[in-house]
């Protein structure tokens, strides 16, 4: 009987927990280098995840994201993208004809956006940055920002290019720039990196919780664990703390944050 008593007392916090976390979307995820991908899909699920925004790197990444989609239609979206790391001169035109050709079936643009760390000259990866925020535009999609080291001009250039919803992803940048950014009606999202980085806290704490999307951007190692979807409840957790506001609450409003960005 104790045995019994002990199961359900340590077990009704975490269904009441689930329970209310039931409709949480994970706004940015590599599925493609997610190891046992099944397993993880349904770890997410189990877990209270109803919704997976997988994004793309460059055209093989983006081939796999568009069938995982088709094999998940219940738990993923797909985003087509071409990252800076994934940038290289001889191809770049095939890329950029694959996200023309397949963007109108993906519910957004990304990952794109300029990156100071990576070897990829600047002026390539503004070039290309500039034509794939020229596609979004064309097509109406939102846009899911990489701004690495390069926040002020990856703001300014979205910003000129006219684009009216983007989200610059697990920002680290200057508490300036993200006056910009909202000024502007975009977005910042937090990753569970909100547990020790002191810039991108700085900016989940500023930024009105209106602006924020949640994300894992699985499969990235977050002190020393690679993460999975199921995660996102870490960056529900560490955000409420912050925030000093009830998770559920946190929920409610980042789930209808990118239910409103990604017109889902
Ligand atoms: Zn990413």
């Amino acid at each position: 009987m104790k045995v019994s008593w002990l199961w359900t007392s340590s077990l009704t916090p975490i269904l009441n927990l689930r329970s209310k976390i039931c409709k949480m979307i994970d706004t940015h995820a590599h599925l493609d280098e997610i190891k046992e991908i099944n397993r993880a899909i349904q770890r997410a699920k189990d877990a209270g995840i109803r919704g997976i925004v997988a994004v793309g790197m460059d055209l093989p990444s983006n081939v796999t994201t568009i069938d995982l989609a088709e094999q998940f239609p219940d738990m993923v979206q797909p985003a087509i993208g071409y990252h800076p790391w994934s940038i290289s001169t001889d191809t770049i035109e095939e890329n950029l004809k694959f996200i023309e050709e397949n963007l109108p079936s993906c519910i957004a643009l990304g990952e794109v956006g300029i990156d100071y760390k990576t070897k990829v000259k600047k002026p390539v990866q503004w070039e290309v940055f500039s034509k794939v925020l020229s596609l979004a535009i064309r097509h109406s999609r939102p846009v899911i920002v990489h701004s690495r080291f390069s926040h002020q001009r990856s703001h300014q250039m979205v910003r000129d290019s006219g684009i009216e919803k983007a989200v610059f992803h697990w920002y680290t940048g200057s508490l300036e720039i993200l006056e910009k950014i909202i000024d502007d009606g975009y977005y910042i999202s937090a990753t569970p990196a909100l547990a020790y980085s002191p810039s991108h806290q700085a900016a989940m704490k500023v930024a009105p919780i209106e602006r924020i999307l949640v994300e894992t951007d699985s499969p990235v190692e977050y002190q020393g664990k690679v993460s999975e979807p199921a995660d996102l409840i870490m960056t529900l957790t560490e955000l409420s703390n912050l925030k000093g506001m009830a998770s559920e609450e946190v929920q409610r409003i980042t789930t209808s944050n990118a239910k409103r960005f990604f017109s889902i």
